[in-house]
């Protein structure tokens, strides 16, 4: 049995092939560049199958036309997957909004609805709906789950989840804070169960999810209590290129003096900010090299980052009151040693150690990076949303 896991954004569609029981992935690939021009004949599709990679180097209209690339690719590496005795397709979505917060088989309802919340997330929903209807027309036959990374969030408690503005306009227009990176938390805050071989129900952790977007989630026996994202993912950590949390006052004032519109703040904010505004690069690596040669701004930048990291392990520590494990996962979280221990310096009061040799390990699985007998479990357990995706859909459809 296998899954489709599609996961379209605004100019990109990531995919892979997996069996939801095993994790073992079939193939999996990337298109990109969704309409834009290709000049520079670099690929806009990369699909690795068996351990070959398949790549498409002419422009890509739309979404459907990616699709189209895709199934090809599909088929020209011995995967029809008309032919695949395909389960279903599972979807990213990204706001599921009051609406969704379980997956959901897919029919012209729930696309509607999926549309229909677009004004909360304008950059996302557009794009998985677009995803949505070109598998449907591709593989009309097989079902279609859409997986919202807002439904862990979903049963926040109500002091989390409100802001504290005039509650008739937050009623109206579905003001709240929701969450994103759901289906991360939720998968790695289980993986750190098993991990640890407890019960998800006996555990209070706090999971750090720190890649290109971040988000921070405190979770109480496996239900989130609160989480750093918002109405939107602009809240919250420092982040690639988004600020994170601000004064919002901020906004009214380049509005007002900068010459500045809302879409140009809104393109500053979530494009032109976080790591890349004050450093010029929003990849960790590119930062970590900045900061070896003693760029200033890169170091700033850095500075910045671990301030608000901590600043959400302090609050969680205190709204959960006691903590069995920190967990640090995703592109960042996974791989970047000198972020970690930043994070947790000097926390030996509240139990929380760092061990530097497991720390600088390179194993790949779920790992301690505190040392034996430590009383806050610190770990390293990688993500796999496309897994959780999977089994999400095997599930609802078996
Ligand atoms: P996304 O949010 O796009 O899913 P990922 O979770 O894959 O992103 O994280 C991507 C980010 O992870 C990169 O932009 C980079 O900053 C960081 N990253 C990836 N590999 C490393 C590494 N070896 N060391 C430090 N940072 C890394």
């Amino acid at each position: 049995m296998k899954v489709l896991v599609i996961n379209s954004g605004s100019s990109s569609i990531k995919y892979q092939l997996l069996d939801p029981e095993s994790g073992a992935v079939a193939a999996s690939g990337i298109v990109q560049r969704i309409g834009e021009p290709v000049a520079d004949g670099a690929p806009t599709v990369e699909h690795k199958s068996d351990g070959k990679t398949f790549e498409h180097d002419g422009e890509i209209a739309d979404h459907a036309a990616g699709l189209r690339v895709v199934f090809d690719l599909f088929r020209a590496s011995g995967h029809d997957l008309a032919h695949e005795q395909l389960a279903a397709v599972g979807h990213r979505v990204v706001h599921g909004g009051e609406v969704f917060y379980e997956p959901t088989l897919i029919d012209d309802r729930v696309v509607r609805a999926i549309s229909d919340l677009s004004a909360l997330a304008p950059l996302h929903n557009p794009a998985n709906v677009v995803g949505i209807e070109s598998a449907r027309a591709l593989l009309p036959e097989v079902p279609q789950v859409a997986v919202f990374d807002t439904a862990f969030f979903h049963r926040l408690p109500a002091a989390a989840k409100t802001y504290a503005i005039d509650a008739k306009i937050a009623a109206a227009h579905g003001v709240r804070k929701y969450g994103f990176h759901g289906t991360s938390h939720d998968y790695v805050s289980g993986q750190v169960a098993k991990f640890l071989g407890r019960d998800r129900s006996e555990l209070n952790q706090i999971v750090l999810h720190l890649g290109n977007g971040a988000s921070a989630s405190a979770i109480r026996g496996g239900q989130a209590v609160d989480t750093t994202m918002g109405l939107t993912p602009l809240e919250g950590l420092v982040m690639g290129t988004r600020s994170g949390d601000l004064d919002p006052g901020i906004i009214f004032h380049l509005i007002r003096t900068a010459e500045m519109n809302v879409d140009d703040v809104d393109d500053l904010l979530n494009r032109q900010s976080g790591l890349k505004g004050l450093s010029g690069v929003n990849d960790f690596r590119e930062l970590d090299t900045l900061r070896e040669t003693g760029d200033a701004a890169a170091q700033l930048a850095f500075d910045v980052y671990i301030h608000r990291l901590r600043r959400y392990i302090g609050a969680y520590l205190i709204e959960l009151g006691h903590v069995d494990a920190i967990t640090f996962t995703a592109g960042v979280g996974e791989n970047d040693a000198a972020v970690r221990a930043a994070a947790l310096a000097g926390l030996e009061n509240f139990g929380i150690q760092v061990d530097a040799a497991r720390n600088t390990g390179k194993d790949r699985s779920a790992r301690y990076i505190s040392p034996a007998g430590a009383p806050v479990a610190a770990l390293v357990v990688p993500t796999n949303e496309e897994l959780a995706i999977a089994r999400a859909a095997a599930d609802l459809v078996a």
